[in-house]
């Protein structure tokens, strides 16, 4: 009898796990059934969605099927479970770069091998028996499938405590921490499963969707934060100790079980992927330095044989919990030279051509050439970034090239040089246009593109100058899928999200919409900043009920324009940029010309544009960041009384 029954109903891809028996543990078949599966459903025009569930009521996975990969290992062959963990690290990935929405039911419990396959989709639902947890540390391994990923993603120090003691979350701690995304009561979950078959439509989630009382991980979280804040497994140990609460009585209890190694190795790598680049990839990357020498050289045969096979419980680790030293963390997490881990398509040795290297292009050049690939660059002006091989001409960055990333000023621009590209490029190649320019300019090009036998993508980025240095760009793109999932990897080095929108144009007009809702809102958020200040509202005491409320945006919460409140951002920097005023005008006369052109009634975005020209035209506020607005309004009164 199979495990996973794998099969199409109406628009979706179906993925159901049919063993209940083992709470749904996930063995390698399983694992290898479900990644070819994603893998044809990508390309499959008729597949809108995917939808993943499991039969029985305690568990939608509980973790991996670990008994194989224990018996090889005692008998000293480590191979098995390098491999296990390799190709399913890749369908984790898979599933988190998905090119079509994945929806996940999580029923019960859905532990380690159970979250690489539930937590990473863009639709995961929980319902009111969801018991969520990375216990892995428990075992002598590390949280791994993706989890430090989640884990570093995690409010405050709840990452740290959870990749440690393995604690368990119920739903609504699991959508705090972004394991989740929706609570959903389960007796509604059949029918709103036949919804999402017959229509594709994952929107049908939220009408269904229904609020939580905040979950006891919340209401613990200045413990938490306290307590796991900083140092090494040591001074958290001594942190708990010194307090005597409910909280600090079961985290030491929690902390005490595990193996050291593991935990050490595991705070290391959540804390490095917080502050670092945190895709996917990467963090599957790191993890996988750990379980390929965890057979050999850390407690996972130890941990397997005291949890599951022996069951005493006394697990002999290795290490105590002082004896740990970053000296030995960093040997089990250093890079394996040629048994890296490697995604499937994946190439650095792809040959890239990057066309204009300015504010934000350099650093997306820069970061692809560290990660490996190979970056031919291009500018009339500015000068290559360290690691890009200068070209004379953007058809010598262009000729030879799998992939042609242009980062310019305009649709004009654009045109011009992909009219000047095209000629040159190798059948097959990819043009990846990352610049903002209006809906037609991506869809000429994209003609122009499949004319001459090239594939087009257009994918405009949010994030800013910070984003495409640090790598955390979100990309939205239009274009064929074959051509985006081609481009997945690079999309992954330059940022953390990368949403297909839909055909060519599609990822324009996203980026339009976006940014016209964002000039809209700024306005609105200074707008009502400088009414509070006239009406002797304290800043401060505007902020905190603002972004608790029903007026919270992205600008109130994120981004809040006025200094001194809420958290860092230009208005504490004087409104240097951030995002340039005058960018934000450009942004917004797309989206004026594109309804232009559609016919489309957009009042306030129309306003936001007049309001921004002025600033921009007469006020010299262009140069100053979009979120400036604000003194803007606090000099005025209003212009009709
Ligand atoms: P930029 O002006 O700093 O860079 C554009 C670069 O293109 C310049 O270095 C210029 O010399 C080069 N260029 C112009 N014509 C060229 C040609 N024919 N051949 C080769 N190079 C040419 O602008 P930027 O801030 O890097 O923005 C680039 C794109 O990204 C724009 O479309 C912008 O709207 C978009 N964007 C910018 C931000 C941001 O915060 N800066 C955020 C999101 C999106």
């Amino acid at each position: 009898m199979t495990d996973v029954s794998i099969r199409t109903s109406g628009r979706a891809g179906r993925i159901t796990l049919t063993r209940p028996g083992a709470l749904n543990a996930m063995s390698y078949d399983m694992c290898l059934q479900i990644d070819r599966a994603l893998k044809a459903w990508a390309v499959d025009r008729e597949v809108a969605l995917v939808v993943i569930d499991a039969e029985g009521e305690k568990a939608f996975c509980a973790g991996g099927d670990i008994a194989e990969i224990y018996a090889t290992g005692r008998a000293g062959d480590y191979g098995y479970g390098r491999r296990f963990w390799h190709d399913e690290y890749n369908m984790n990935a898979r599933i988190a770069l998905y090119p079509k929405p994945v929806v996940s039911f999580l029923q019960g419990f859905t532990m380690g091998g159970g979250v690489g396959l539930g937590c990473h989709g863009s639709h995961r639902v929980v319902g009111e028996t969801s018991q969520i947890a990375m216990p892995e540390c428990g075992i002598g391994l590390i949280p791994d499938v993706g989890g430090t990923r989640l884990l570093s993603r995690a409010p405050g120090r709840l990452g740290e405590y959870l990749g440690t003691t393995g604690a368990r979350m119920g739903p609504a701690d699991a959508i705090r921490a972004g394991f989740a995304d929706s609570f959903v009561p389960q007796d509604a979950w059949p029918g709103l499963i036949d919804r999402l078959e017959q229509t594709g439509e994952p929107g049908l989630i939220a009408a269904a969707t229904e609020p939580l009382a905040v979950g006891p991980l919340a209401a613990a979280a200045d413990e938490i934060d306290r307590h796991f804040a900083g140092g090494d497994l040591a001074t958290i140990l001594a942190s708990l100790n010194a307090a005597d609460t409910e909280f600090t009585v079961a985290a030491r209890k929690a902390l005490l079980r595990g193996s050291p190694l593991s935990m050490a190795c595991a705070l290391e790598l959540i804390r490095a992927l917080r502050s670092g680049r945190s895709g996917i990839r990467n963090a599957l990357r790191h993890e996988y330095r750990f379980t390929w020498r965890a057979l050999e050289q850390a407690d996972f045969l130890e941990g397997i044989r005291a949890a599951i096979i022996d069951k005493d419980r006394k697990p002999v680790w290795r290490y105590g919990m002082k004896e740990v030293t970053p000296e030995t963390v960093l040997a089990m997490l250093a890079p394996l030279g040629q048994d890296e881990l490697k995604f499937e398509g994946e190439r650095e040795t792809m040959k890239i051509g990057f066309i204009g290297l300015g504010n934000m292009g350099a650093p997306m050049a820069a970061n692809l050439a560290k990660a490996g690939y190979q970056v031919t660059g291009f500018d009339l002006t500015a000068p290559c970034p360290e690691g890009v091989t200068p070209a004379e001409a953007a058809t010598d960055a262009a000729n030879g090239a799998d992939v042609v990333i242009t980062m310019l000023p305009n649709g004009k621009i654009l045109r011009s040089v992909a009219a000047e590209i095209h000629p040159v490029m190798s059948q097959e190649a990819i043009h990846l246009d990352c610049s903002t320019v209006d809906v037609d300019s991506a869809r000429a090009v994209a003609k122009a593109a499949t004319e001459a036998g090239l594939m087009a993508i257009d994918a405009p980025v949010s994030g800013g100058v910070g984003g495409a240095t640090a790598g955390t760009l979100t990309f939205m793109a239009g274009g064929p899928e074959q051509a985006f999932a081609k481009v997945v990897q690079l999309f992954e080095v330059m940022g953390q999200k990368a949403v297909h929108c839909g055909d060519a144009g599609a990822g324009q007009a996203a980026k339009i919409c976006n940014n016209m809702i964002l000039g809209v809102t700024m306005i609105a958020t200074c707008e009502a900043f400088a009414l509070a200040d006239k009406l002797g509202l304290d800043r401060q005491k505007m902020f905190d009920v603002v972004s608790t409320s029903s007026g919270y945006s992205w600008s109130m919460n994120v981004y809040c324009p006025a200094p001194g409140v809420g958290p860092t951002s230009p208005a504490d920097n004087d409104y240097k940029p951030g995002f340039a005023a005058a960018l934000m005008l450009k942004d917004l006369r797309l989206s004026q010309q594109a309804a232009e052109a559609v016919d489309a009634d957009t009042p306030l975005g129309l306003a936001a544009t007049r309001l921004y020209e002025t600033f921009v035209e007469v006020e010299s506020g262009g140069e100053k960041d979009f979120s400036a607005m604000l003194p803007r309004f606090e000099k005025r009164g209003r212009p009709f009384s």
